[in-house]
């Protein structure tokens, strides 16, 4: 199987990520596709680290339901607005028209918050922070992708409601601190953007976005973080009493990140050879495979299963004594992206040796007495490695246009993240949307001045970017 990533991401993107047994897009419906074990997993390994990140911020898990009625949808009218035109619709419950028309939730703004206004009474309610990690729906007309753009997305939802703006803003930015540390974990580079006014989420004060680059230069936003500030509340009248006695409206936050993150994680880190997965999330760590040669079976198995008993006590550990032989089995966990393989063979054990190989290529051979160790420090060193490959690439896409010309240059070759002036006009977006380019936002919220690229007058630098 031919699987040149460089060049060709589109057909590598598809291919591996069916061939490596992330995700079947033959289910007959247009953007959901079916997780396979192997990416179901993943993905769950994932989202397990961020939910333990935000349990350890105070966070409670829940899961609202997920049709949402359409009254109650409508009632924050920039969100309706915002979202109207890629709803999807429950009308009929049998053969009969529904008296009240749902909606399969978008997000879940809209079916938390009447119960929050009923869940929260006084000061001693608050904060109040909650999670789900569900499915939402929304009915995408461009083309589809898995993991990227589909009809049915999994994700992760925070939700909170504070006393103060003050405390509204601090939980922004702890939560834009664990997103960060989230995909530090991953190794995989972003960039903190504050999006424009026209591109905020529907109903939100502000929102930060993460961005990252992918293999063909265009830019995946990979999590977003709104501060809400009281509309939804006041649309959905959710107050507290207040220790002055006084009752008044609570300041909200809300915040994502969806499979996207493991479409990005997928494809920035894979190779020619298939999935490239950071040690946290593959469902598999460390494979051993035993090298067999003429009447030895039971030699080797003992020797090799001794140190996959012990590594199995920490890590995720599959021991692979299958038919087939060594190299179609080395092939198989390169594919499915399994960081760490450990083999061993008569000279292995003659010498009293184990050989470790990492998914990058790495090999050593480490004294069998000294296993724990090694392990623990070629798990580093591979972390490490995907790291700083990843912030290379990412690096090497990071431009900056001093005029259109220049844009329209870099958009014709490695697109990437560019930075260059806006005068905050949507005339100019448009313009610049002639090169497929979108105003991405302010780079970590900074308003530094310069003029627009487009017209000329007196701007702000921003980031642009070619976004899927
Ligand atoms: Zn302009």
């Amino acid at each position: 199987m031919e699987l040149k990533k460089e060049g060709n991401f589109s057909e590598w993107y598809s291919k591996v990520l069916f061939e490596a047994g992330i995700v079947d897009v033959r289910y007959p419906i247009k953007g959901m596709p079916v997780y396979m074990p192997w990416g179901f997993r993943a993905m769950d390994y994932m989202f397990g680290i961020l939910e333990h990140m935000l349990d350890e911020a105070g966070h409670d898990k829940v899961l609202f339901p997920v049709a949402i009625p359409q009254t109650i949808f409508s009632r924050e009218s920039e969100h309706i607005r915002g979202f109207e035109g890629e709803v999807l619709w429950v009308t009929h419950g049998g053969k009969n028209m529904l008296e009240e028309q749902l909606v399969l939730r978008p997000t879940s703004e809209t079916s938390m918050y009447p119960i929050f206004a009923l869940w929260i009474r006084s000061h001693a309610d608050l904060p109040l922070k909650v999670y789900q990690t569900t499915a939402i729906y929304r009915h995408e007309t461009k083309a589809t992708r898995p993991l990227i753009r589909g009809r049915e997305v999994y994700w992760n939802e925070g939700h909170s409601a504070h006393a103060t703006r003050d405390d509204a803003v601090h939980h922004v930015e702890s939560i834009i601190d664990i997103y960060r540390r989230f995909y530090e974990q991953l190794c995989l580079p972003f960039k903190l953007i504050k999006r424009p006014e026209h591109d905020k989420f529907a109903g939100a004060d502000y929102t930060y976005a993460f961005d990252t680059v992918m293999p063909d230069g265009k830019t995946l936003q990979i999590g977003t973080v709104h501060n809400l500030g009281q509309n939804f509340a006041k649309a959905y009248d959710v107050m507290f009493c207040d220790e002055d006695g006084e009752n008044k409206h609570v300041h909200q936050s809300s915040y994502g990140i969806s499979m996207r993150a493991l479409a990005a994680v997928l494809s920035v880190h894979g190779d020619d050879k298939g999935l490239v997965l950071p040690f946290d999330i593959s469902p598999v760590q460390i494979v051993f495979i035993p090298i067999y040669s003429k009447g030895n079976k039971n030699e080797v198995d003992e020797y090799l299963r001794e140190a996959y008993g012990r590594a199995n006590k920490k890590y995720r550990c599959r021991y692979d004594d299958g038919d087939k032989r060594p190299g179609d089995k080395f092939y198989y966990w390169e594919l499915k992206g399994v960081p760490v393989r450990v083999e061993a063979g008569m000279r292995d054990i003659e010498k009293k040796k184990l050989t470790i190989v990492d998914r990058l290529g790495n090999k050593l051979q480490v004294d069998y007495d000294a296993f724990d160790d090694a392990i623990l420090s070629v798990i580093k060193s591979y972390s490490a490695h995907l790291r700083d490959a990843a912030r290379k690439f990412f690096d090497d896409h990071l431009s900056d246009a001093g005029s259109f010309d220049e844009l329209a240059d870099i958009m014709n070759s490695k697109r990437g993240f560019i930075t260059a002036g806006w005068c905050g006009d949507m005339e100019c977006v448009e313009k610049l949307k002639s090169l497929a380019v979108d105003v991405l936002g302010y780079e970590g919220g900074e308003m530094k001045d310069r003029k627009c690229i487009v017209c000329g007058k007196e701007g702000k630098q921003v980031v642009l970017g070619k976004p899927y």
